[in-house]
């Protein structure tokens, strides 16, 4: 097995997520000539509320969005999982799933879902996020963990910072003012779940958000992250 190599890693729930959470940030790391792969955990074949559609239909779509979304921001290369819509598990395959990608890929960055947001929050991103945070430390790092991918030649590897979408505790904000034009662009890549919206109020809608997620910042719009920076 080859590594392919890549400095940053996104780890997202479902096609549109990432356009949320980290698309302006990515476009940055892109600009400053970093690598930049999507993992896409599931299929998103239940986000509609339209009932004409059928699942299967509606998973090709999302890919093919989530493809023209990422082209948009530069992204090298997108990975699809394709698990069921709500059917993630923290499961021993699925966290070895990961952990091959981040072997594979050697990331010095993985960006993903916060899984310690209370109440009400998908349980996909959840799950996500966890396993994400788990695959990271300690069985991408460890020698042991999996020897079957030791012959493979994914041998361990050492994440140094993990930034965690939609947090509560956020301790890290991302200046998006420049690349804002881009990430709404990137977000109506996904017309199976924002086409819905009259432009114009999605820009204003997003606007307020990365507005607000910027108080207390010198600057106008942010995407906002709990950091962790892990020091092995
Ligand atoms: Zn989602």
């Amino acid at each position: 097995m080859k590594t392919k190599l890549a400095q940053v890693m996104v780890v997202t729930p479902h096609p549109d997520d990432a356009e949320y959470g980290v698309a302006g940030t990515v476009v940055h790391w892109v600009s400053q000539g970093k690598e930049v792969v999507y993992v896409v955990c599931t299929n998103g074949d239940k986000g509609t509320s339209d009932a004409s559609i059928k699942p299967e239909e509606l998973a090709k779509t999302r890919e093919e969005e989530q493809i023209a979304a990422v082209n948009l921001l530069g992204v090298r290369e997108v990975m699809f999982l394709r698990h069921p819509d709500q059917c993630l598990e923290d499961t021993p395959e699925f966290r070895k799933e990961i952990v091959r990608l981040i072997r594979m890929y050697r990331p010095e960055t993985i960006v993903t879902a916060d899984p310690y947001r209370r109440y009400v929050w998908h349980r996909d991103h959840r799950i996500t996020g966890q396993v994400t945070l788990d695959a990271i430390f300690p069985y991408a790092r460890d020698l042991f963990s999996y020897p079957d991918l030791m012959r493979e030649e994914l041998y361990p590897h050492k994440v140094k910072e993990v930034l965690l979408w939609g947090t509560e505790d956020i301790n890290y904000r991302s200046n998006i003012t420049e690349t804002f034009r881009v990430k709404l662009t990137a977000l109506r890549c996904h017309k199976s779940q924002v086409g819905h919206v009259p432009p114009q109020e999605l820009e204003e809608r997003l606007r307020e958000r990365h507005r607000l997620l910027a108080q207390g910042e010198d600057f106008q719009l942010a995407e906002a992250f709990h950091r962790v920076e892990i020091l092995w």
